[in-house]
């Protein structure tokens, strides 16, 4: 459903992701770690438009994501780590705006609307401004309208920042749940223990390179640390971390 090959990010001359190739099929949860300045976000920017690769080829059920953006776009959600969303919205119109961006019908918003919503948490909010809306309840606000036009593939950058132990359980069973119903879901994240309860693979990418691929189960027997996840990405990473 994700497939890259050979994707490469130059910012100047400065190699930022490095010959990345790699498939995560339909139904997917993916974990793509690294440490800082690694080559996470630029790879989710490639994956979902909003940056060039220099060189290499992405894919998104098929459809290459540079030749045909905006096919690519109907079939994912991109959610980054400091979404933007128009201050001057109420949370209702915001979902609203949304649905009618990826052209669904008024009857479908309405009622996307009140099971999203009750999911999320968000019925008593929903005539409160964005800008009034504090962080973790705007990111459940981003959420729900990420799902809203029912997306093949989503993408995630840091999916857990600013929630309550809650809502990130919540999130962690909706996530299992969303991929068990054929969605592919990339995220990336700092919180490995994230990693361990909800991957069904794991890639670890270091100064741009994928130095791992595989279950946390493999990524583990391949590290040769008999430790956790934070054990192994610590052996796997202090060369390249700084
Ligand atoms: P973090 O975990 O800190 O968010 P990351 O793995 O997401 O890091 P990227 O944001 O992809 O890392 O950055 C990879 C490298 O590219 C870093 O060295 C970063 O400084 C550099 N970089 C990112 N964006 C730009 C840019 N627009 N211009 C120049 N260099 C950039």
């Amino acid at each position: 459903m994700i497939r890259m090959e050979k994707l490469n990010k130059f910012y100047g001359s400065f190699h930022a992701v490095k010959d990345l190739t790699l498939n995560v099929p339909r139904g997917e949860v993916f974990c793509f770690l690294g440490p800082n300045g690694a080559g996470k976000t630029t790879t989710l920017k490639m994956l979902t438009g909003l940056l060039r690769p220099s060189s290499g080829r992405a894919w998104i059920g098929g459809i290459d994501v540079v030749e045909n953006p905006l096919e690519a776009k109907k079939r994912m959600a991109y959610i980054p780590d400091t979404p933007f969303l128009y201050d001057r919205l109420t949370a209702t119109e915001f979902f609203t705006f949304i649905g009618t961006l990826y052209g669904l019908s008024r009857e479908t918003i309405d009622e996307e609307f009140e099971r999203s919503f009750s999911f999320f948490g968000l019925l008593e909010h929903r005539a409160s401004l964005v800008k009034d809306l504090s962080h973790g309840l705007r990111q459940r606000l981003v959420y729900a309208a990420s799902f809203l036009h029912k997306p093949d593939v989503l993408f995630i950058d840091e999916p857990l920042i600013g929630l309550d132990p809650h809502t990130i359980r919540a999130i962690k069973s909706l996530l299992r749940e969303k991929a068990k119903a054929g969605m592919t879901i990339f995220l990336t994240t700092h919180i490995l223990s994230l990693a361990e309860d909800v991957a069904d693979r794991i890639g670890i990418i270091l100064n741009g390179k994928l130095i791992a691929l595989g279950t946390l189960d493999e990524i583990k027997s391949t590290s040769g640390t008999s430790g956790d996840l934070e054990e192994v990405f610590l052996e796997l990473t202090e060369n390249g971390a700084p």
